[in-house]
């Protein structure tokens, strides 16, 4: 199983100097499985580079699945901008969380047409197919796929991949409760148990939490307590804030205080689980 992460920023892409090396991106991690369509976690602006980077090393067809925690805009800009797209053999099949008051096919849908994007979904010549979650058990080919709804900001879900005795968990977006405890919800606990690798939220240092503790998302120490207590494998902090300087970043692994292999998430990287 390889995972790759495309984008690594929470809220907005950011670029500069100060955020060169981890990547300015929005979420989006690919995890191929050999003999397996690949599948993409989140489409936010990093979807577009893997689209680069497909093309490049298979061509402009693309056959494969989407799992999208939540229609934030960081979470879904990139899926307009995906070239293979343009090829009319193309087709992404994309999961998503049922919303309170309609589908998630509905909702993208709104987004992606005039006047917030110039054509439809229907007039690109690839195919989308935009199919509703919620807490589900499902295979996609050979793989696993665990999804469960988690406290973030309106409907939202993490996902738990697995195959061949490997897994994946992705939270990205993740409401730490907010009297800053570090208590697990259930929910997450069933998609992080022992995995060999954890993908989180860890947007906020804590002085940053003590003033936006209701904005949806977890400390950098929430993710590590987190980790430990479901016996991760190793931690990859993610959804970093677009003020977080690459500075800071390099200081999260050592500064992180654990037992645990914690590393900061950036774009670029490829991890063989
Ligand atoms: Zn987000
Ligand atoms: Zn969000």
């Amino acid at each position: 199983m390889r995972i790759t992460f495309h984008g690594v920023r929470g809220s907005t892409p950011c670029h500069g100097p100060d955020t060169a090396k981890y990547g300015g991106n929005t979420a989006c991690v690919s995890v191929e499985v050999d003999g397996e369509e690949p599948i993409l976690c989140d489409l936010g602006t990093g979807f577009r580079y893997f689209g680069r980077s497909w093309w490049e090393r298979h061509g402009s067809t693309f056959c494969g699945t989407a799992l999208v925690t939540h229609l934030h805009w960081d979470h879904i800009m990139g899926l307009p901008f995906f070239s293979p797209l343009i090829s009319a053999n193309s087709h992404l099949t994309v999961y998503g969380p049922r919303q309170e008051d309609g589908s998630f096919e509905d909702a993208v849908r709104r987004v992606v047409q005039p006047p917030t994007f110039p054509v439809t979904l229907d007039e690109f010549p690839g195919s989308v197919t935009l199919l509703d979650i919620g807490d589900e058990s499902m295979m996609v080919g050979d793989v696993r796929v665990l999804s469960r709804f988690v406290p973030h900001i309106g409907p939202t879900l993490g996902f738990r991949i697995e195959h061949a005795g490997r897994s994946v968990a992705y939270v990205s977006d993740h409401q730490q409760p907010v009297d800053g405890s570090f208590s697990v919800p259930p929910s997450v606990r069933e998609l992080a148990e022992g995995v060999d690798l954890l993908i989180h939220d860890a947007q906020y240092t804590t002085p940053e939490f003590a003033h936006k503790a209701h904005w949806g998302h977890s400390t950098q120490e929430y993710a590590v307590a987190l980790a430990a207590s479901c016996g991760v494998g190793r931690l990859a902090m993610f959804h970093h804030d677009p003020e977080r300087t690459d500075a800071e970043l390099d200081c999260v692994a050592s500064c992180a205080g654990s037992t645990l292999e914690v590393f900061a998430a950036r774009e670029g990287l490829v991890l063989e689980l």
